[in-house]
């Protein structure tokens, strides 16, 4: 018997990771290409999911952010003059050149912003850093919630810090200061508002561990993450919905809850202590639903990490499916692409499901028994070509290893 089905047959896409190897050879021979000499080395920093604990960074919260396997690669040269020389694979026919005083905010836009605003920071905390040659190439989608901004961002961070001899590599301490330094290059460079969340994950996260991150003081607490040794696999969903709002909605998100915690008399939601009470001391039913979000996520990150240090990783489902509701109906940062990767991934067998990262579009994860991702993957297809949406694509996630310099045994 056959059974036919609006696409035919349908094949899901999914986007592998490079291996170190790989992404290094890759990123050194762009760099031949582009500058005619061997780089002195190549970084990578990864993209990253967040498991549990959306639209708190900012607040104050905890989050439970894992690194991808999924790596923006940058080899550099570090040049005897002020002059900064950059070519990206999303632009390869081009080659931006400034000083390095060039680099500031109001100055730089674009893709350009994210990779050599971290320049212009850690220059701002003192460092002495000077010229040098860029190249980058990436495996991470871009603009898909996986924070591709983060990993190039991290990725020329800690290049940089090692060719300068800054040693921020070599210590958390270090790779905390390091966060800082991208978390203001994109803010103020960039121009983008983001929280903290993508940056320690990409500098901080180590390999096999979800990173438990207090936004409050930024300090971080490392949770084994083992999907395998539970029999389960992470499936993303990359909706590759176009999401032209996000900007202005996440800035309107970021005010809101400034504006309440403000109202209750405290600096961040994040030290609401009694929630019942702030709750019912706010009169206007979006606050109060936008808070509740914020709340109720905080005390979902507090049960999944308890959880998972009691070994009972499987039983985090129904949580990952709450988040999903909050997010949905609270904090309204979900859109129809999301609501359907979620709705199918569990249909299809998910344990649980939920959107992840900033929302509009973007990603989704689905936590799901160890064997299924094709099928649940061919679910996930078949119902958004039902839907009338693009095709989406899939990433297998993997609690790995953060930013730092990548080999390929070739270059000097
Ligand atoms: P996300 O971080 O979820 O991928 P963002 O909108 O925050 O989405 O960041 C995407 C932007 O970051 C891209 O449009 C581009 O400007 C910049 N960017 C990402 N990766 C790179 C890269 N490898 N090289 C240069 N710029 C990059
Ligand atoms: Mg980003």
């Amino acid at each position: 018997m056959t059974t036919s089905h609006p696409t035919g047959s349908l094949t899901p896409t999914f986007r592998d990771a490079w291996s170190a190897a790989e992404g290094a050879a890759r990123a050194a021979a762009f760099f031949r290409e582009a500058f005619d000499a061997e780089p002195d080395g190549v970084w990578a920093a990864p993209g990253r999911v967040n498991l549990i604990g959306e639209h708190v960074d900012y607040n104050g919260g905890p989050c439970l952010p894992i690194a991808l396997p999924h790596r923006t690669y940058v080899a550099l040269r570090r040049r005897h003059d002020d002059a900064v020389r950059l070519s990206s694979a999303l632009a390869p026919d081009t080659v931006w050149t400034s000083p390095l005083a060039g680099i500031a905010p109001g100055a730089v836009s674009g893709w350009v912003a994210y990779a050599v605003g971290p320049a212009w920071s850690l220059g701002q905390s003192g460092h002495a850093l000077g010229g040098f040659d860029a190249v980058d190439d990436t495996c991470v989608p871009l603009g898909s919630g996986l924070s591709s901004s983060a990993a190039i961002e991290c990725a020329v961070a800690a290049g940089l810090s090692d060719l300068f001899g800054l040693g921020l590599t070599d210590d958390d301490a270090g790779r905390a200061a390091l966060a800082a330094a991208c978390v203001r290059a994109e803010n103020e460079v960039a121009g983008a508002p983001t929280g903290g969340m993508d940056q320690a994950a990409s500098l901080r996260a180590t390999e096999g561990h979800a990173l438990l991150l207090d936004t409050r003081d930024s300090s971080v607490r490392q949770i084994p993450f083992d999907l395998a040794s539970h029999g389960l696999e992470l499936l993303v969903v990359n909706t590759r919905a176009p999401h032209a709002l996000v900007d202005g909605q996440y800035a309107a998100r970021r005010s809101a809850c400034h504006a309440a915690a403000a109202r209750l008399g405290v600096a961040t939601l994040g030290e609401v202590t009694d929630a019942a009470a702030a709750l019912a001391a706010l009169d206007d039913d979006v606050e109060r639903r936008r808070v509740r979000h914020v709340l109720t996520e905080i005390g979902r990150v507090r049960e999944f990490v308890a959880l998972l240090e009691a070994g009972r990783l499987r039983e985090v489902g129904p949580i990952l499916d709450a988040s999903h509701a909050s997010l949905r109906d609270d904090y309204e940062v979900s859109c129809p692409e999301l609501d359907v990767a979620v709705g199918s991934a569990r249909e299809a067998g998910a344990i649980g499901a939920r959107m992840t990262g900033g929302g509009f579009g973007g990603s989704a994860i689905a936590l799901i028994e160890a064997g299924t991702a094709t099928e649940v993957a061919r679910a996930v297809a078949t119902a958004f070509a039902a839907a009338g949406f693009r095709e989406p694509e899939f990433l297998i996630a993997l609690a790995g290893p953060p930013a730092g310099r990548v080999h390929t045994g070739e270059e000097r």
